[in-house]
């Protein structure tokens, strides 16, 4: 595996496996890879003969108040990872690399409503970060392919959005949550729980699994199953952003007739803002 921080470095190598006809697989990071990633990446390994994973900490998608200071980087470990996972290119410029001169006033890219609601109520300008970071991650490893987590299932969407509607010509694959034993989802962020934070932090899975089997029982009452679950959060000492059932296609609030949802959570716990979902199809 060949470790490179420049743009033109990613490019030459790209250059040369295109010129023999090769297919590229792309899975962009933020480092301090878990098995979550490495799932992302045996995904990305199928159909294609080379695959590049980007570790980047991307300074604008994080808020002013939000741990992009404190967010664990841990480059040794994820080179290693990344070598027993058969990457051929691990891509980690710094922020000068990928910003450069427009630093202070980069263009921007805002995929529209997508990314107002649910998080991006929250979070005020992270889709907009993470939409134009993976633009220009696209311009710079030009995949065939790029595998976005399930997990962050709001961020799939939007970079779908945007690949639709920019005409990218890159395949967007999503792979499932990997979670811990208990039914945590594997995050970065879990690190920063106490290990009484930790103890119920499955609390969120388990909100959205009994809302799920509710749906899945004929339970027709969104709101009801929102506030319950939001209830339960709070229940545990968690500090409840949003529970939310919604349309998978488009985030939106669900009608009557609509089948295919997904239940979506966001909570804080001490210094830690968790998410999760699971989609449900409705009988
Ligand atoms: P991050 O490093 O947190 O930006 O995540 C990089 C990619 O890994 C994103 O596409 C995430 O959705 C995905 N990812 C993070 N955690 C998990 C998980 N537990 N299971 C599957 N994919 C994940």
């Amino acid at each position: 595996m060949q470790t490179v921080t420049t743009i033109a470095g990613v490019r030459a190598c790209v250059r040369a496996w295109r010129q023999a006809g090769e297919r590229i697989a792309f899975v962009p990071t933020m480092g301090n890879l878990h098995a979550g990633h490495i799932s992302l990446m045996e995904l990305a390994r199928q159909g294609h003969d080379r695959f590049i994973a980007s570790i980047f900490v991307n300074p604008m998608q994080f808020g002013p108040n939000e741990d992009f200071a404190h967010y664990p980087r841990t480059p040794a470990r994820d080179a290693q990872m990344l070598q027993d996972a058969g990457c051929d290119v691990m891509f980690m410029p710094d922020v000068a690399e990928m910003y450069g001169e427009g630093a202070t006033a980069p263009t921007r890219i805002d995929v529209p409503e997508l990314t107002t609601t649910l998080c991006g109520e929250f979070r005020p300008g992270h889709f907009e970060g993470v939409a134009t970071v993976v633009a220009k991650l696209f311009n710079i490893v030009l995949p065939d392919t790029a595998v976005f987590g399930e997990k962050d299932f709001q961020q799939l969407a939007v970079i779908r959005r945007m690949v639709a509607d920019l005409c990218f010509p890159v395949t967007v694959v999503g792979a499932p949550t990997v979670r811990e034993a208990d039914g945590l989802a594997m995050s970065s962020r879990n690190q920063y729980l106490t290990a009484e934070e930790r103890r119920i932090a499955p609390g969120i899975h388990r909100a959205l699994l009994a809302a799920t089997a509710a749906i899945r029982s004929g339970a027709a009452d969104v709101a009801a199953i929102e506030r319950s679950g939001a209830a339960s959060l709070a229940a545990h000492g968690m500090q409840v952003d949003y529970f939310a059932v919604r349309r998978r296609v488009d985030l939106t609030h669900p009608g009557a007739g609509d089948r295919e949802l997904v239940v979506l959570a966001a909570a804080r716990i001490g210094k830690a803002r968790l998410i999760d979902n699971l989609q449900v199809d409705r009988p």
